[in-house]
């Protein structure tokens, strides 16, 4: 065992009791070099080219389509590509989550437990933009950094909330498609690179964990449509917090089965056996296990709620789509609309149709002015750390545009764009401003091809508009 993890003993004899002939291994896997993962943003730029751009050695995930191995001395998450959302860093287990979930554009999807944001913006990724994505996060601090990481990916029609799942549940009755859970849980699969779940694990507080869970389940249970898809999953292998809770959850929703999925074939069965009263259809979850694939560990679950969609699965792309033509603006709004068109043709360059071809509500919460996605309710009383896309900053006599805008646009939507070089790239990040020609005005600042900021320029200089709070040295 290497001498750096310490491993609970409780733990230790708990895995060695279920897992049996097969404990020897699993101690093992803790001795190896563990696997570093990144994600391709497919929002950012194609799939076909990524890896070959990337200045990274990648090896394909085989359970994720966007998913690569890296070599950690390579450290891809200090490098301008990351701030640019060009990838997200995230456990290659974790990726498989979010497959499983097989998210679509134009679908109503709400990760409960989204922080910091690593399958919110894999599930984005998948809906190309289109639909509505509700991204939910329970502890302040916490929900602040998913709301970063979403502006950092680019994301548009996401919506981030800091609220506990019941207020939510009270708000969305039967109004998801597919519904997340990536729930709290005891962490065993973070051992080998988290020594304070290797210090808070104990009996107590699996028993703890599952009791929470089943919890949140309930309250995730009553916000999906009848025939949509609840994945639950966990990044522990306690039976109590996997087939445990999900048994508990399916005695308790007869409305509720659990699906069988086509899944990769490193994946191994949930066990019918660890639980007292296993559910029909245990065996049908998932099991990731450290010493059988390259990933730490997760458990995965897909639901779906009897009853029938309105709809093919996959085929609501209309439903949620962009045209526009839902638009149920009031007057003020309208004016607001009108007002933001013509700054984002006139200063940024954007097509006159842009903020028409988004769909959604332009609306101001204070100082900002937003895009609410097309499908949002109206949240009174609840926490909402985004509303949906910022667009810009109304100081009163003039319009500043959002970092979160020129995160999620592309060289192809205007051609007011300087692209910066790696050194120039770096100052920026650093807050400093950048020189340039003649150019007057606001421009969108590139790295590679991806969109890293706005700077507005003025002799000679191009001013620095990168948010105080992000940013760092490269
Ligand atoms: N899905 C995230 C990702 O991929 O980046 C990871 C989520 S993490 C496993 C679970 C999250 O649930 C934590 O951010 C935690 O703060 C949050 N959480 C804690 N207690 C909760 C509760 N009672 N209800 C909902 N979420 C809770």
């Amino acid at each position: 065992m290497d001498g750096q993890i310490r491993l609970p003993q409780a733990f230790c004899g708990r895995m060695e009791g279920l897992l049996g002939e097969e404990y020897n291994a699993f101690l093992t896997s803790y001795e190896k070099e563990r696997y570093y993962g990144l994600r391709h943003n497919p929002l950012k730029s194609p799939a076909e080219a990524f890896a070959g751009r990337m200045p990274f050695v990648l090896d394909k995930i085989a359970w994720a389509r966007e998913g690569y191995y890296y070599q950690a001395a390579q450290q891809p998450g200090r490098h301008v590509l990351h701030e640019a959302g060009a990838y997200y860093i995230q456990e290659p287990s974790a990726m498989a989550v979010a497959e499983i979930l097989d998210p679509h554009p134009g679908e109503r999807i709400l990760d409960l437990c989204a922080a910091p944001g690593g399958k919110t913006t894999q599930i984005a990724g998948r809906m190309k933009e289109e639909g509505l994505l509700v991204a939910n996060e329970v502890v302040p601090e916490r929900a602040r950094i998913l709301s970063q990481n979403v502006e950092r990916m680019g994301v548009r029609n996401c919506v981030v909330c800091n609220e506990r799942p019941e207020r939510l549940s009270s708000l969305f009755p039967a109004f998801f498609d597919r519904i997340l859970v990536d729930a709290p849980c005891s962490g065993e699969g973070m051992f080998r690179k988290d020594e304070t779940a290797r210090q808070e694990w104990s009996p107590a507080h699996v028993k703890m964990c599952a009791d929470r869970q089943g919890k949140i389940l309930s309250e995730a249970a009553s916000m999906l449509k009848p025939g949509g898809v609840l994945v639950y999953s966990t990044c522990t292998f306690a039976p109590e917090e996997n087939e445990g809770t999900v048994s508990a959850f399916i005695h308790a929703h007869e409305d509720y089965i659990i699906e069988e999925t086509d899944c990769c074939e490193a994946f191994s069965q949930g066990q019918p056996g660890w639980t007292d009263h296993p559910a029909a259809g245990i065996e049908h979850t998932m099991r990731l296990w450290p010493h059988k694939l390259k990933g730490e560990g997760h458990y995965i679950a897909r639901l779906r709620r009897k009853g029938e969609l309105p709809y093919k699965e996959g085929d609501q792309k209309e439903k949620g789509s962009k045209n526009g033509k839902n638009n149920r603006e009031r007057a003020g709004n309208r004016k607001l609309r009108e007002a933001v068109s013509v700054f984002l043709a006139q200063e940024l360059g954007l097509p006159e149709t842009w903020t028409d071809a988004q769909g959604g509500t332009v609306t101001g919460f204070g100082e900002q002015v937003y895009l609410v996605p097309e499908e949002m309710i109206p949240l009174s009383g609840v926490k909402v750390l985004r509303p949906g896309l910022c667009l810009l900053t109304d100081r009163k006599n003039r319009f500043e545009p959002a970092h979160a805008l020129a995160m999620t646009l592309t060289g192809k939507e205007t051609d007011r764009v300087r692209e910066l070089t790696m050194e120039e790239a770096g100052r920026y990040l650093r807050g400093e401003s950048v020189s340039c020609g003649q150019e007057r005005g606001w421009l969108l600042l590139m790295y590679e091809g991806y969109s890293i900021g706005f700077g507005k320029a003025s002799s000679g200089q191009i001013k620095n508009h990168f948010p105080k709070g992000l940013r760092k040295n490269i």
